[in-house]
């Protein structure tokens, strides 16, 4: 496994490294957002870990350039501590989870096999496309935007995390465990009872009749399904 740590503080990049590979991962690293990206677009890496503040081009500048040439490569950001904001924003760019500095080594771990082992599963469901459409509502894959009537949607990271899952593997039943497992991630949220109010937000966003949803269906005992 392939890791490219994109990353500016010369101590983590050691400290990472060391323990990276102490794991068994191959690891290469940037200084900087202009590199880590030309490196990155070779698409030859399993994993990227990139720090959101760096010189010449920041992480959420890279990750969007990324998704937008088509690399797919999962994306670990790096924040500051009360970037809250930039969360979400690195999220909407394609990044797939987000760690908060200072953190454990061993949390950085967990979050890197996750996920890897996540990985796998979204490509054996095929290239996804970069759009798909339902009733009166567009999906924009790569921008991660939604149109209702050809309005524009507001939908939060989650929400659209959430719809995406459920769209690409749509017709099959998923359990609300199953959900936060792949859309939340390993430090899911201790109630399902999270599911259950992104999925009514969702349909109360998209549904025509969000009581009686027509896509976003709920299955008695089981969980959801995206009506296929
Ligand atoms: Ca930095």
């Amino acid at each position: 496994m392939k890791i490219l740590l994109v990353e500016d503080e010369q101590g983590l990049i050691l400290t990472l490294t060391d323990r990276l590979r102490s794991e068994g991962f191959e690891v290469t690293s940037a200084t900087d957002g202009e590199s880590g990206l030309s490196l990155a677009s070779t698409g030859g890496f399993d994993l990227i870990i990139l720090d959101v503040m760096l010189p010449k081009k920041n992480g959420f500048d890279v990750c969007r350039d990324l998704r937008r040439k088509g690399i797919e490569t999962p994306v670990l950001m790096l924040t500051a501590k009360g970037e809250t904001i930039d969360k979400v924003l690195g999220l909407k760019l394609g990044a797939d989870d987000y760690l908060t500095k200072p953190f454990e080594v061993i949390e950085l771990l967990a979050r890197v096999e996750a996920l890897l082992r996540r990985a796998p599963q979204t490509r054996s469901n095929g290239s996804s496309p970069e759009s798909f459409r339902f009733g009166n509502v567009t999906v924009d894959f790569r921008r991660a935007e939604a149109r209702k009537n050809d309005e524009p949607v507001e939908l939060s990271a989650m929400e659209f995390k959430l719809l995406h899952f459920l769209i690409e593997n749509r017709g099959a039943v998923h359990s609300r465990d199953r959900l936060l497992d792949a859309v939340w991630g390993y430090d899911a949220m201790p109630s399902t009872r999270t599911v259950d109010v992104h999925v009514a937000w969702l349909r109360q966003k998209l549904e025509t009749n969000p009581k009686h949803p027509q896509f976003i269906q709920t299955v008695h005992g089981l969980g959801y399904k995206f009506a296929a």
